[in-house]
């Protein structure tokens, strides 16, 4: 039906957001959040956690054939990180432009990695690459219950 398309286009796209554990241990929280926070996406969960290694292997199990992977884990493994949902039109393509690229010395200057690291396997943050699989990820970190629904009340001066 009309109404269900206008719904259907209206709703809000979520993404995965993490700092990982060398983003938590420099103190880069409150910059990740903030620039989320400002560009206008809505924090729907978030909760910091010591992922287990299982854990840090079915997040990253498309890539379990890398040569990095074992490093990768562990690094992911070595400390806590804080796991995050963000809410708001185009939430991952965009978070990826927040981001940066995977390699930090690839990043453009403005971008979190671009601005805060330069090492691949130091990357501070990472953010979901579609939207299949920020729902995947999503599901993955969070129950149901985790997930807050809530209307900020700033949202009709940030979407249309
Ligand atoms: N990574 C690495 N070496 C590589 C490629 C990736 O250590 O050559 C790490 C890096 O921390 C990256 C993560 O593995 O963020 C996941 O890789 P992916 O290709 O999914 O990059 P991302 O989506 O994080 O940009
Ligand atoms: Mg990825």
């Amino acid at each position: 039906s009309a109404l269900y398309k206008a719904m259907a286009g209206k709703t809000p796209e979520r993404s995965f957001i993490m700092v990982k554990p060398d983003g938590v241990q420099r103190g880069l929280v409150g910059e990740i959040v903030k620039r989320f926070e400002q560009r206008g996406y809505t924090l729907r969960a978030m909760k910091m956690m010591h992922a287990s290694k299982p854990h840090l292997e079915e997040h990253y199990k498309d890539l379990s054939s890398k040569g990095f992977f074992k490093d990768l884990v562990a690094y992911m493994n070595s400390g806590p990180v804080v796991a995050m949902v963000w809410e708001g039109k185009d939430a991952v393509k965009t978070g990826r432009k927040m981001l940066g690229e995977t390699n930090p010395l690839a990043s453009a200057p403005g971008t979190i990695r671009g601005d805060f690291c330069i090492e691949v396997g130091r990357n501070i943050c990472h953010g979901s690459d579609s939207v299949e699989s920020a729902n995947r990820e999503i599901s993955l970190w969070f129950k149901p219950e985790e997930i807050i629904a809530w209307d900020p009340c700033i949202k009709d001066w940030i979407q249309e």
